[in-house]
């Protein structure tokens, strides 16, 4: 059996701790609501939650229950085929633990619900309504309505992630998950939504791809129409999970940063500890002013 390989010293954790800190968690409880940053032990959450070296608090609200009806090797989330149904209070409470926070950020996400009639899109287009955000989406199974309902619903930016390069799409997602049913996604949402919307997606790296996978990934990507992309390195949340395959340098995460620019993408992230939601209040403010 392999050993897992040793964390490099450039993979920090933020402890988490503060008065905003326990502010937000005491709300989350209250209101029943979860966070991908718990979920999925995201190490940046002293950062994010408490503002950082910029101030700029984020935080990341998982909604349609805490319980994912597919079973990605790399995510931290509770999987089940029968989840419970969606709580009907839950987008009136997101809309208000986000008032009472006073965060300058927040992230609106979701599980899939394979299980739902309309896998969901109705209940995150109602919390959308109620509060006007930036969201990653889930790729309702590439269906185009369900995807323009949520792009329609007064979003900022559409997030949909590909997590990994499209030739480790099967080894890394869910099977109901891939790269062109993703792209689909992307391209969709560009063309419904409302002139001057965003379209992001992310990847993680460090899952066994190679430098030229991902450069072509990027392409394609590009091509349609994203205009923010993200990487970071993936962490294995367990040892029920994927291992991972290497630890990339912060060399290279910037090299990809580079060529993104190049080739034409608003904002690019990428760094060691990047995640799909990381300061992404300031990379809006950014993309909109660039
Ligand atoms: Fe939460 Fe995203 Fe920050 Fe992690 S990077 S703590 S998931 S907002
Ligand atoms: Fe996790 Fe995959 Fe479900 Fe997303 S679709 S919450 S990555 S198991």
């Amino acid at each position: 059996k392999k050993k897992p390989l040793p964390k490099p010293k450039w993979m920090k954790e933020s402890v988490p701790g503060g008065q905003k800190y326990v502010q937000i968690k005491k709300k989350l409880r209250e209101l029943n609501l979860h966070t991908v940053c718990e979920e999925a032990r995201c190490p940046n959450l002293g950062e994010c939650w408490s503002g950082g070296e910029t101030g700029t608090a984020t935080a990341t609200i998982m909604i349609l229950g805490d319980t994912c009806t597919r079973g990605c090797r790399f995510c931290n989330v509770k999987t089940s085929r029968t989840p419970p149904p969606p709580d009907p209070d839950e987008p009136g409470n997101v809309a208000e633990a986000i008032a009472s926070w006073g965060l300058d950020y927040v992230v609106i996400t979701s599980v899939d619900r394979d299980d739902l009639p309309d896998q969901g899109s109705g209940h995150f287009s109602e919390t959308v309504q109620k509060l006007k955000a930036l969201k990653p989406i889930p790729d309702f199974r590439g269906d185009p309505g369900c995807v323009e309902k949520v792009a329609k619903s007064g979003l900022d930016v559409f997030a949909h992630n590909i997590e990994t390069v499209e030739e480790l799409q099967s080894s890394v997602r869910d099977h109901r998950a891939n790269f062109k049913q993703s792209l689909d996604v992307l391209v969709t949402a560009k063309y419904s939504a409302p002139a001057g919307t965003l379209t992001k997606t992310s990847i993680m790296l460090g899952c066994g791809e190679t430098p030229d996978q991902v450069v072509r990934t990027m392409e394609k990507v590009r091509a349609a129409g994203v205009d923010v992309m993200t990487f970071g390195q993936y962490m294995r949340p367990s040892k029920r999970h994927m291992p991972v395959s290497e630890y990339i340098t912060p060399e290279a995460f910037e090299k990809y940063q580079t060529l993104g620019m190049e080739m034409g993408f608003r904002y690019v992230a990428s760094g060691p500890m990047v995640r799909s939601s990381y300061k992404a209040g300031e990379f809006y403010i950014k993309s909109m002013i660039e």
